[in-house]
């Protein structure tokens, strides 16, 4: 079966071709500033990277294109669009309505509509793609998977915040959590790669990217994680502030004289690793500046670090142990300095590190040496084929 995954956003759209019997990529690119003027970026399995600067209006042209492109004689990854045989979509926030993947239908539009709301940024342009889809490709079943899904496991102690309890019967206000299909890819993988028992196993994923979240699975089930209503609670991120004390918000609006809308902007935008080191959110431009001596740059990679074996603690707590600590994304996969450093404060865990491993990269591998207490691994994450696989598990009705 051949789907196509589609993770659409305001002004872009990601996707990938993958052929889910042989999980291979066919083809795989992205169109950008769609509504500003349109670039599309095109790459078939085994060729160069060909991009098109062409008006994108909206996310049909942008659609169109990246079809045509699949189907182009020349460089097209297939002959003809009946060679897609299903459609997985990226929906950010499910509310409290989906706690797995779910077939598109026109209550389950409607059902995504309402939780609109929570992800004014997100689920508004993920409806577009569908709908886009729907048109260009009618009769071809689609399937939505919800970033917030996989931690709908978890109990009332972990998703109530400690506000007046009408926020959450009247307004849905709670942790949702996001990431959720990294999260759950990583660590049932985590739980076949290592070898632990799925029915019996304590495993904390670190998802740490621009965005970065960490979650505690027990049992294959999210029993915790950082990200609460909206993707900025949690880890201090690229431009992201994480947790803050929430009456900073009105301290610094009146003394910076802003109104909320700023402040959200402030703490969105500009805060987190660029925000702190005032250099960039990238970790590789911080840990070239730290590396050569700005102080303010060592201390935002010095946050990051201190954080992760924090949340880390405290979900060795909520669950009681743990067997796995699991790195993956832009940094989690890429990182070694800052695993390392995370690790260093787990030493009462009995971690230790081997530096040899800790150095490879692109692949699973295990980094904590053979007589650590607890295993520490990387594995590279793949919210695409996790797309593709619930995609096809619920179009063949398994
Ligand atoms: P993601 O959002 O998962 O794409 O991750 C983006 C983050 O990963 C950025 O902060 C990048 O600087 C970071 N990253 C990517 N490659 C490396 C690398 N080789 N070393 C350190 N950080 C990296």
């Amino acid at each position: 079966m051949n789907v196509l995954v589609i993770n659409c956003g305001s002004s872009s759209l990601k996707y990938q071709l993958i052929n889910s019997d042989s999980e291979e990529v066919l083809a795989k690119g992205l169109c950008e500033r769609i509504g500003i003027d349109g670039r599309l970026v095109y790459q078939k399995e085994g060729c160069d990277k060909e991009i098109t600067e062409a008006p994108m209006p909206t996310h049909k042209e942008a659609i169109q294109m990246v079809l045509d492109a699949l189907t182009n004689d020349k460089t097209g990854a297939i002959k003809s669009l009946s060679e897609v045989d299903a459609i997985g979509h990226r929906i950010v926030h499910g509310g409290e309505k989906f706690a797995k993947s779910a077939i598109i239908t026109d209550e389950m539009i409607a059902a995504v509509e309402e939780c609109n709301d929570l992800a004014p940024l997100h689920n508004p342009a993920n409806l577009i793609g569908i709908r886009v889809c729907q048109e260009l490709m009618p009769g071809v079943p689609q399937v939505g998977v919800f970033d917030t899904a996989f931690h709908q496991t978890m109990p009332p102690k972990a998703y109530l915040y400690g506000l007046p309890l009408d926020y959450y019967k009247k307004y849905k206000v709670r942790r949702y959590g996001f990431h959720g299909t990294s999260h759950s890819y990583v660590s049932k993988r985590a739980v076949e790669f290592l070898g632990l028992n799925p029915e019996d196993s304590k495993v904390i994923v670190c998802h740490l990217g621009n965005g970065s979240s960490i979650s505690a699975v027990r049992n294959g089930k999210c029993v915790d994680t950082t990200m609460g209503l909206t993707p900025l609670e949690g880890l201090i991120m690229g431009t992201r502030s994480g947790n803050i004390d929430p009456a900073i918000m009105e301290y610094v609006a009146k003394k910076e004289n802003m109104d909320l809308p700023a402040i959200m902007n402030v703490l969105n935008k500009k805060s987190g690793l660029q925000g702190l080191s005032g250099v960039s959110s990238d970790m590789r431009d911080l840990e070239a500046a730290a590396d050569g001596g700005n102080e303010d740059a060592q201390h935002a990679v010095e946050v990051l670090c201190y954080e992760i074996a924090k949340f880390v603690g405290g979900y060795v707590a909520a669950m009681n142990g743990v067997d796995a600590i699991v790195f993956t994304a832009g940094i989690g996969e890429n990182d070694g300095r800052v695993r390392k450093t995370a690790c260093s404060y787990l030493g009462y865990l009995g971690i230790t590190i081997d530096d040899e491993a800790n150095g490879k990269r692109g692949e699973d591998v295990v980094i904590s040496t053979a007589d650590s207490k607890v295993k520490v691994a990387v594995i590279p994450t793949n919210e695409e084929l996790a797309i593709c696989r619930d995609t096809v598990a619920l179009v063949s009705g398994k």
